[in-house]
């Protein structure tokens, strides 16, 4: 146990953490140059596109440190606030963490959340000043940052590149000096942390593990301690560029668990396992659930694809723990689901791998949080859909999830992003200086408007030099609206939106517009309107297709018609018959696209 280091690395997104993983396991040995593939953590498909690393795993390296052999796992943590639980549970496995810093950039608003994560359970920090072959880097200006960030000596901070492989024997040997030895007593009742889970469809679930005390056989029988359900240890080892079977995971060692676990749900990250013939007492502190934050409805573009959907979904769910669904109608769009997701990136990610991995084209509709509805008959009611808001005689009271956000940027943007936070209906909590030039925002704000497009907003007035992280502050009371859109006279369900109604009529109007641009013309006049309760407070219209614009189209010239007749094609595969109307893909969320 004494020459077992566990750390992860931690930086804000794009600061270089992949490519240093990927030096550290070069430098090892871990994996030859042949194996490696730049950024090789992130084996989904998905995450190497998007360049973000979205489930967090382990990999353990072996190195020579004085002439004796060490064990290091490096613990890779997500990089998103969508999936803040499982970052603080992988904290949770490790004594140290590498804090990047890419050394044009500083320090960013992840750098900070995630340093705090690291500070509260206690790890060792190593300040790792990344990226300093970039021309734009400004290493005396971003160590001050460190230094008063971490209260650290200027010459703790190693200067590195992932890139060209600099420092990195210096990190490396950091780890061993600086980051303490798990402690755990290999003697006491099994503890392990269930850290996180992996899919395989031919083994089930892996589960991915820490040994806190004891430790853990093969064949040993266990029990997880939050959901209560035994297995029989079938296979243990622990990671490395692929798993290594082993007798035996030691106290303090990393390690995967495989039992036949079929289905994600029932491996909870944060669960502690134990022996069932000699348990511990008492599980490994932190675990919660996951809850969803944001709601939507999927609906299959084709109405004859349900029950495909319906088992696409099924799958899906055996490998994404965090993902709940549930059957949904809508007279607009028939039969679908309703979804609870992480937040916005995760709902992203579950419509895309539909498409990609079940080939299916989905709908989804306006997201939305979960609101707490009071009525008249002093009932709770939690309310993730516009459908299911009562009338508003019937509302005594409704309360929203509000976040506390922190945004770090350059002092020049303070002005713009103050504008778009109070908006949002935000308050300004605090403002904190870093250095001269950055500075850290504290609002207070409604998670409502950060499922819309805050963050593609916040992005843009700050021309990319603002970061954003937040956590649930909890609920309270706010003036929330049914809007209801509708089209030729009848309500569309599936357009409606839960808005605040200092904004209703303003959104009303602006939804309307936006509807009228994204619905093509059709063979008929098509009215929209926007309604509160039966008040119409807005209306557009969209015209009927002229003839002549046919005509044209089909006199033209042979190349221009087949590219019409193309686009055509591709625009049909998100097109939805609502009653007479064909409303495409894009008007289901223009709600998301109003500004
Ligand atoms: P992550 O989001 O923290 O995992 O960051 P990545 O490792 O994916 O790197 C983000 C981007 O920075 C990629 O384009 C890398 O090629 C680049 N990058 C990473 N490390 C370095 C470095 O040390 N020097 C330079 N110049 N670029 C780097
Ligand atoms: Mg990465």
């Amino acid at each position: 146990m004494k020459k077992i280091r566990n750390f992860c690395i931690i930086a804000h997104i794009d600061h270089g953490k992949s490519t240093l993983a990927d030096r550290l396991l070069e430098f090892t040995k871990t994996v030859t140059q042949r194996e490696m593939q730049a950024q090789l953590l992130d084996n989904m498909d998905l995450e190497r596109e998007r360049g973000i690393t979205i489930k967090s795993h382990a990999i353990q390296m072996t190195y020579l440190y004085q002439g004796e052999e060490y064990i290091l796992n490096l613990i890779d943590t997500p990089g998103h606030v969508d999936f803040s639980y499982e970052v603080s549970r992988s904290i949770a496995a490790c004594e140290g963490a590498l804090l990047l810093v890419d050394a044009s950039q500083g320090t960013e608003a992840q750098t900070i959340s995630n340093l705090y994560l690291a500070i509260n359970h206690d790890l060792v920090i190593i300040p790792v000043l990344n990226k300093v072959d970039l021309p734009g880097a400004r290493p005396e200006e971003i160590k001050d940052e460190m230094v008063d960030l971490l209260d650290c000596n200027r010459e703790d901070i190693i200067p590195a590149s992932g890139k060209e492989g600099i420092g990195i024997k210096e990190i490396l040997d950091a780890i061993i000096e600086r980051v303490p030895a798990p402690k755990g007593d290999p003697e006491a009742p099994l503890q392990a942390l269930i850290f996180d889970s992996v899919f395989n469809s031919y083994r089930g679930i892996e589960v991915i593990f820490r040994v806190k005390n004891g430790s853990i056989r093969k064949g040993d029988r266990v029990k997880f301690m939050a959901t209560g359900k035994e297995y029989i240890a079938d296979e243990i080892g622990t990671l490395g560029l692929s798993q290594i079977p082993k007798q035996v995971v030691e106290c303090g060692d990393v390690g995967y668990l495989i039992s036949g676990i079929k289905v994600a749900k029932e491996v909870k990250v944060g669960d502690t396992f134990t022996h069932i013939n000699r348990p511990a007492s008492e599980a490994i502190v932190g675990f919660s659930e996951v809850k969803p934050m944001v709601f939507a409805g999927i609906y299959p573009v084709d109405t004859t694809e349900f029950e495909e959907l319906r088992e696409a979904m099924e799958k899906l769910q055996l490998n994404d723990a965090a993902l709940v669904w549930e059957p949904e109608t809508s007279a607009a769009l028939g039969f679908g689901f309703r979804c609870g997701f992480l937040g916005m990136l995760h709902m992203e990610i579950v419509q895309e791998r539909l498409e990609r991995e079940f080939d299916m084209t989905v709908i989804t509709t306006v997201p939305s949080v979960q609101f707490r509805i009071t009525n008249t008959k002093d009932q709770l009611l939690n309310i993730s859909a516009p459908s299911e808001m009562p009338e508003p005689n019937h509302i005594k009271s409704i309360e929203e999830p509000f976040i506390n956000a922190q945004i770090i940027t350059k002092s020049d943007y303070i002005g713009p992003i103050l504008n778009l936070c109070m908006d949002k209906r935000g308050i300004l909590k605090n403002q904190v200086y870093l250095t001269s030039e950055r500075v850290e925002l504290q609002f207070q704000m409604p998670l409502a408007e950060v499922v819309f497009d805050f963050f593609d907003k916040l992005k843009t007035i700050s021309k990319g030099y603002a970061s954003l992280d937040y956590d649930l502050a909890g609920y309270q009371e706010s003036d929330m609206v049914k809007l209801d859109v509708m089209l030729n006279g009848e309500a569309v369900d599936a357009l409606s939106a839960i808005v605040h109604r200092s904004k209703s009529y303003e959104w009303g109007k602006k939804l309307c517009e936006k509807l009228r641009e994204l619905i093509p013309r059709q063979m008929f006049e098509i009215a929209i309107q926007a309604a509160i309760g039966q008040k119409i407070i807005a209306r557009e219209t969209v015209k009927a297709m002229r003839k002549d614009v046919l005509a044209k189209c089909y006199g033209g010239d042979i190349s221009r018609k087949r590219k019409l007749l193309e686009k055509q094609k591709k625009g049909k595969k998100r097109m939805r018959q609502v009653g007479n109307v064909e409303i495409p893909q894009e008007a289901f969320m223009a709600v998301l696209k109003i500004n």
